[in-house]
């Protein structure tokens, strides 16, 4: 496995002009201004955080996980990583990452990816992509189902291997580990924190995770 990349932040919680707890199974939408640093806290470890972003003056152009993968030439996201847009903007940049390694291949789960990963009988169960889609129905009209797309899993470790393949593999994430992103021009970030039942990788119990933002 590559080496992963650990970046503390100096930013004191104290400081926070923002901080709430997202238990697992729910959503949270909010806005960022530009230069505003949103940190995400994996309480218990091993948490599935399932995050898009938006461009606030023009939410079509949301996050695009192929524009930022070819911007940095490398498929895992960390420190440095900068989030970019389907038009190539720069949205926001990951500023600091103690758990050092977040997927933006293995998309959000959904009822249909349930059925086909685990067992027909998951179809009925929570799952992110109704999450993301309650949150986008509630928050304004500009936003639709049609803007739902490939997604970040912060805290996800999902390895590519050398043949190609995909496998979600043990998280290398821990209780505490926060990874911190900061807003370049006006975004909207948009979470489901995954109620995943039936993985693995977070050992079959999803736990809560914490959002603080700071003014820079
Ligand atoms: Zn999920």
């Amino acid at each position: 496995m590559a080496v992963l990349n650990y970046t503390e932040s100096s930013r004191k919680v104290e400081e926070a002009i923002y901080d709430r707890v997202i238990p697992s199974g729910e959503g949270w939408m909010h806005e960022l201004e530009p230069g505003q640093v949103l940190r995400i806290v994996d309480l218990e470890g091993n948490q599935a955080a399932d995050t898009l972003f938006y461009h606030a003056e023009d939410p079509e152009d949301h996050y695009s996980a192929v524009a930022t993968m070819l911007g940095q030439k490398n498929i895992y996201l960390s420190t440095g990583t900068v989030l970019r847009s389907e038009s190539n903007k720069e949205l926001l940049k990951i500023v600091a990452d103690t758990c050092g390694r977040h997927d933006t291949l293995g998309g959000a789960c959904s009822a249909q990816s349930n059925t086909v990963r685990y067992a027909h009988d998951t179809l009925p169960m929570h799952n992110c992509r109704d999450t993301f889609m309650l949150q986008l129905s509630k928050y304004d009209e500009r936003y639709t189902k049609r803007d739902l797309a490939p997604n970040i899993n912060f805290f996800m470790n999902v390895p590519v291997t050398s043949d190609g393949g995909l496998t979600f593999a043990d998280g290398v994430s821990a209780p505490g580990r926060y990874v911190e992103v900061q807003s370049i021009v006006k975004t909207v970030a948009l979470i489901s924190n995954c109620p995943q039942l039936n993985n693995p990788c977070n050992a079959y119990n999803p736990t809560p995770v914490r959002v603080l933002i700071w003014d820079k």
